[in-house]
């Protein structure tokens, strides 16, 4: 395999979530504290630019994901976006027995 720019750019950002990951889990509260007010932000600025990319319409389909699959005749829901709402709203406090108030809360 090849080490293209680019792959090492999407490796040390794996790298970079892992971390947050780890010190989220494993750090002190102080740690916690600070990948609150200092990471977190920009994990959601993140998460928002990637979804600039992903708007669905009021039926799901979005853009981007239309012109990048083949053309169905079901209209399929954009994944990145459902990617995300699935992962932000079931990874809560909740136990994740809550799809259905996910599902609400989208719907
Ligand atoms: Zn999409």
């Amino acid at each position: 395999m090849s080490t293209t720019v680019f792959s090492q750019l999407d490796r040390s950002l794996r790298e970079h979530l892992a971390t947050l990951v780890r010190l989220a889990t494993t750090g002190d509260d102080d740690t916690a504290v600070e990948l609150a007010r200092c990471e977190l932000p920009r994990v959601v600025t993140a998460i928002k630019a990637l979804l600039d990319e992903h708007t669905p319409d009021e039926h799901g389909r979005c853009p981007t994901c239309r012109t990048r699959r083949f053309r169905r005749r079901l209209p399929s829901p954009c994944r990145a976006y459902l990617g995300a709402q699935l992962a932000l709203t079931v990874s809560g406090d909740e136990p994740s027995g809550n799809h259905r108030k996910h599902l609400r809360s989208v719907g």
